[in-house]
């Protein structure tokens, strides 16, 4: 059947990333410091955040976009209650071929299997560190790895894809880099470097903190050859390299120092329904009001056609080029990544 929307677009929206919740169980230095979100930080709650229903409304406009992949997000996703019943109700959406979520694994344990069963077919692990003393500083809640390996070991019982993401920080976890890859060419999951990003307005960012792709790759190759490999389809964001002498491979998600922002075919929705087409936007559209003031869906639709056609976002490749910078950020917990 010809589909009116994606004729529309000249950049297809391919990639939508979808924060379910802004609460998290860690405090990861560089996305949600303890000092900015305590105790009494007011995360959302109730009405604010956007019920299973809207979502899978939602998302069934979105397919029209050329929307395959669906990725959950928060904060912390798999703190949302039944994030199962999400899951399942996303996966029978015409057009939606995969769903993975983004997490720090630890309530991985007792969700992977009925995640699974839902339809999830894959994780994003985040871990920064192989070594507790250094990790329990990162995730700035004093927690050991244990936690997180046993929710990777949940997640391959459960017959889930994994990947495992460690954002690098000089001066927090460069010293991680090559244990991490030690640790994971072994266990055989792909483990991707991300440069540290300036996102959010509280992670005190400085270019000089950046550990970059080039200096990353160098490092591993010193003490493990690695060759470079094809992308695997069209605006994938990790530089990828298989090791010279095993199967595993790593990727390096370069942000900061080699700017993608070109073929960017990503769209986030905040756990309170703004639609951002920027990771380093300052403010969304509000799709939730659309939704709940009662608005048809093509009514929505030619809204969402206007904002994707006419976005013109190009922080990384602006940031490169030194030009001044937007004034304030929206949060990295808030729009999930
Ligand atoms: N809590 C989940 C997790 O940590 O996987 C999902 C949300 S988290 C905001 C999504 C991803 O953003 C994680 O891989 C995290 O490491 C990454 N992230 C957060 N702050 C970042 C920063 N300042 N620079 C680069 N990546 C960041
Ligand atoms: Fe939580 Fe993920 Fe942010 Fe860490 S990176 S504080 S786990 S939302
Ligand atoms: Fe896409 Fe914005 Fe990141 Fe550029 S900076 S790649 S436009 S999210």
């Amino acid at each position: 059947m010809k589909n009116y929307v994606l004729d529309q677009l000249e950049r297809p929206m391919k990639d939508l990333r979808i924060s379910v919740i802004d609460q998290c169980n860690f405090r990861c230095t560089y996305c949600m410091p303890a000092e900015v979100f305590g105790e009494d930080y007011r995360f959302m709650h109730g009405d604010e955040l956007l019920s299973f229903d809207e979502i899978v409304r939602l998302v069934e406009i979105f397919a029209q976009f050329g929307v395959e992949k669906i990725r959950l997000t928060g904060g912390e996703p798999l703190m949302r209650k039944n994030l199962d019943e999400l899951i399942y109700r996303l996966n029978q959406i015409d057009g939606i071929k995969d769903i993975a979520v983004t997490t720090n694994a630890v309530f991985l344990v007792r969700q992977a299997k009925k995640l699974k069963a839902a339809g999830l077919t894959r994780v994003n692990i985040s871990l920064d560190a192989i070594e507790d003393e250094v990790f329990q500083i990162t995730n700035g809640r004093g927690v050991k790895t244990k936690p997180v390996l046993k929710g990777i070991e949940a997640a391959r019982e459960a017959g889930l894809e994994i990947k495992i993401n460690m954002v690098v920080k000089k001066g927090m976890n460069e010293s991680q880099i090559l244990p991490m890859a030690r640790y994971f060419k072994e266990t055989g999951d792909t483990l991707r470097f991300i440069e540290f990003m300036d996102v959010g307005n509280h992670n005190g960012w400085n270019m000089d903190e950046v550990v970059s792709k080039k200096e990353i790759i160098e490092e591993i190759n010193e003490e493990m050859s690695l060759e470079p490999l094809d992308a695997n389809y069209y605006g994938e964001v990790a530089s990828r390299y298989r090791y010279a002498d095993s199967d595993s491979e790593i990727g390096v998600i370069s942000s900061v120092t080699d700017a993608f922002c070109s073929s960017c075919t990503r769209v986030r929705l905040s756990a309170d329904g703004k639609l951002f087409t920027c990771l380093f936007a300052s403010s969304g559209y509000d799709i939730r009001e659309m939704v709940r003031s009662g608005q048809s869906d093509e009514s929505i639709t030619s809204q969402l056609i206007k904002i994707w056609t006419g976005r013109d976002d190009q922080y990384s490749v602006e940031r490169a080029q030194k030009k001044p910078l937007k004034q304030k950020k929206i949060e990295m917990s808030y729009i999930g990544g």
